[in-house]
């Protein structure tokens, strides 16, 4: 199944999530995020958020388009809240200071509908004042916001933001822009191995999202292992992590995707699995900081140099 829109990852983190903690960093008073029903993916990747005062509600009708979203964020706002902020998880690169531009000329009485524009352009968020909610409360279909707006013409104010954050990604192309293809390095390591957890473990790297181009498994010589790790040389664990990593077989692979090395960092979690986020491969399967299950290589040339080490 095609991976939602709102999970793509950038940078390691989903826009939904991006796109919601920026929220809760301005000065808004509540951040309620509107899903489809049974969107458990995306309840997911709030993650912490939600213990952060960020609250979830469902679309009653996911067919029916945006209204239904509208609604439902509207409904869930509180009664008396001065203004209703509506943003877009498809915008990712809006920062908090974006979000109170736009609540600063609300409150300064620029207008009853404060809108975002892009080089001369509207666009999103939009803020609209209470007195508009049952006007939305009303939308039905594919009607958004933008049917509001265009009903009252001498209420609206602009608030000139800067494009390149505001940009949304709805074309393709815009996803080119900010997720760069890239391959990097992975390592099964030899306890992940004998414990019986290769197939969790490529199963929970194709969840993530990021496909399995190259694969084979082998048994590293100690000779072979002090190259691969050669940069820790000097450091303490060097000989321990030689011994270990030839202590049984490996299995390397060459894993494709969006931001595929910052990404597969994120998805194995901290060197140290006591600090690494809980659903992070080494919290699920490593046993202590040198027995971690994986490697996955930390930068564009690591990445190539292990790749060509290997393939
Ligand atoms: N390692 C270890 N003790 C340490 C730090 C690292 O045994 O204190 C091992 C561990 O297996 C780790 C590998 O050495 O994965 C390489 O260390 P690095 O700091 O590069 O961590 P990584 O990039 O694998 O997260
Ligand atoms: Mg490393």
């Amino acid at each position: 199944m095609r991976r939602a829109k709102h999970l793509i990852q950038i940078e390691g983190r989903s826009i939904l999530s991006r796109a919601a903690g920026a929220l809760l960093g301005s000065s808004a008073e509540e951040v309620v995020v509107v899903l489809a029903p049974g969107d458990r993916e995306g309840v997911s990747a709030l993650g912490a958020l939600e213990l952060r005062g960020v609250r979830v509600v469902f679309a009653e009708s996911p067919d029916e388009g945006r209204a239904a979203s509208v609604r439902a964020g509207v409904r869930a706002t509180a009664p008396g809240a001065a203004g209703l902020l509506i943003a877009l998880a498809d915008q990712p690169f809006l920062e908090a200071a974006d979000f109170d531009a736009l609540i600063r000329a609300f409150g300064a009485g620029a207008g009853g509908i404060v809108h975002a524009a892009y080089a001369g352009e509207r666009g999103t968020p939009v803020l609209f004042a209470a007195r508009y909610r049952e006007e939305l409360l009303a939308l039905r279909g594919r009607e958004g916001g933008r049917v509001v707006i265009l009903r009252h013409p001498g209420e609206v104010c602009a608030v000139a933001l800067d494009p390149a954050r505001g940009r949304d990604l709805d074309r393709p192309e815009d996803l080119l822009v900010s997720r760069s293809m890239q391959r990097t390095l992975s390592i099964i390591k030899p306890d992940a191995i004998a414990a019986g957890k290769l197939g969790g473990i490529l199963q929970h790297i194709e969840d993530a999202g990021l496909r399995i181009v190259a694969m084979r498994m082998l048994h590293l010589t100690p000779e072979r292992a002090q190259e691969f790790y050669a940069v820790h040389r000097e450091r303490p664990f060097y000989q321990g992590l030689v011994a270990f990593m030839s202590s049984g077989p490996v299995v390397v692979s060459v894993l494709e995707g969006p931001d595929a090395i910052a990404h597969y960092r994120t998805v194995m979690g901290a060197t140290n699995p006591e600090e690494a986020e809980a659903g992070t491969i080494r919290k699920l399967y490593a046993t202590d900081v040198e027995r971690n299950a994986c490697h996955g290589s930390d930068g564009p040339e690591t990445a190539e140099e292990e790749i060509a080490f290997f393939f």
